[in-house]
């Protein structure tokens, strides 16, 4: 069994030293035919639309939309939960190509720019109650998507109270709507639909493996079979240091 992560730009290679350190192995997808090889992809962050054009240049569009279409587990973390979301706002001129399938609209820099960049304790009730481990992840959000609204199919995973030094800025050129938003509400970051699983942070930067391994079991429910080499390597991997960033709070 072998997990496909898409390989055109971003922290792809962050996501399989982690798929590794679960026992699982990670194939970089860069080629339409390369993802008749897998059964399941992770879509990782980086630049979305970087990305798209990326995408667009080796015609994966259709191959990826075939992919979601047909049930099989899809992960999209930060650029890639924009990428899977059916609708995006604040891109940049002229837009971007979306695989789309998560019924969910995305703010493209909801928190701002690099500079916003931030890592927080995230409520997950959902992914402890599934993986055990605390009852917080920690998040680490880099120029990160929001998510406004979901579908009603869609089952919100996490969210949180957006900061105050939040500063949407919709377009209003671009035809995005305006967005209302305040600080002190809540945003949503992380949604499951179905085979479709997105999260606005990034989990492959941290140690903590729940994310990975949380969605290692819905492509086990959906039709894979990697539970077993999940377990067997759970020892090893709490015998080992721990090497991760430091963790800074607002
Ligand atoms: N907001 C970025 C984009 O539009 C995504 C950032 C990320 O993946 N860390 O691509």
């Amino acid at each position: 069994m072998a997990i496909g992560v898409l390989a055109l730009q971003g922290s792809f290679n962050e996501h399989i030293a982690v798929l590794r350190r679960l026992g699982v192995k990670g194939v970089e997808i860069r080629k339409p035919d390369q993802l008749q090889s897998v059964t399941s992809l992770i879509i990782p962050g980086g630049e979305s639309t970087t990305m798209a054009k990326l995408a667009e240049y080796h015609n994966l569009f259709p191959a990826l939309r075939e992919f979601v279409k047909m049930g099989k587990p899809v992960w999209g973390t930060c650029a890639g939960l924009i990428f899977l979301a059916d609708k995006a706002i604040g891109q940049k001129t002229g837009g971007q190509e979306l695989i789309g399938g998560l019924d969910c609209v995305v703010h493209r820099n909801f928190f701002g720019g690099q500079i916003q960049s931030f890592e927080t304790e995230l409520p997950v009730p959902q992914i402890a109650a599934k993986e055990g481990g605390p009852p917080t992840f920690r998040g680490v959000f880099i120029r990160a998507p929001g998510i406004l609204e979901v579908g009603p199919d869609v089952e919100v995973l996490a969210d949180i109270p957006v900061p105050y030094n939040n500063n949407i800025d919709p377009n209003p050129s671009l035809g995005n709507q305006e967005e209302s938003t305040a600080p002190g509400e809540r945003v949503i970051v992380a949604v499951k639909q179905g085979n479709l699983l997105g999260t606005a942070f990034h989990p492959e930067l941290t140690a903590d493996t729940r994310w990975h391994s949380y969605f290692l079991k819905m492509v086990d429910e959906i039709g894979g079979a990697t539970s077993s080499s999940i377990c067997a390597v759970g020892e090893e991997l709490s015998s080992q240091p721990k090497i991760d960033l430091p963790i800074f709070q607002y």
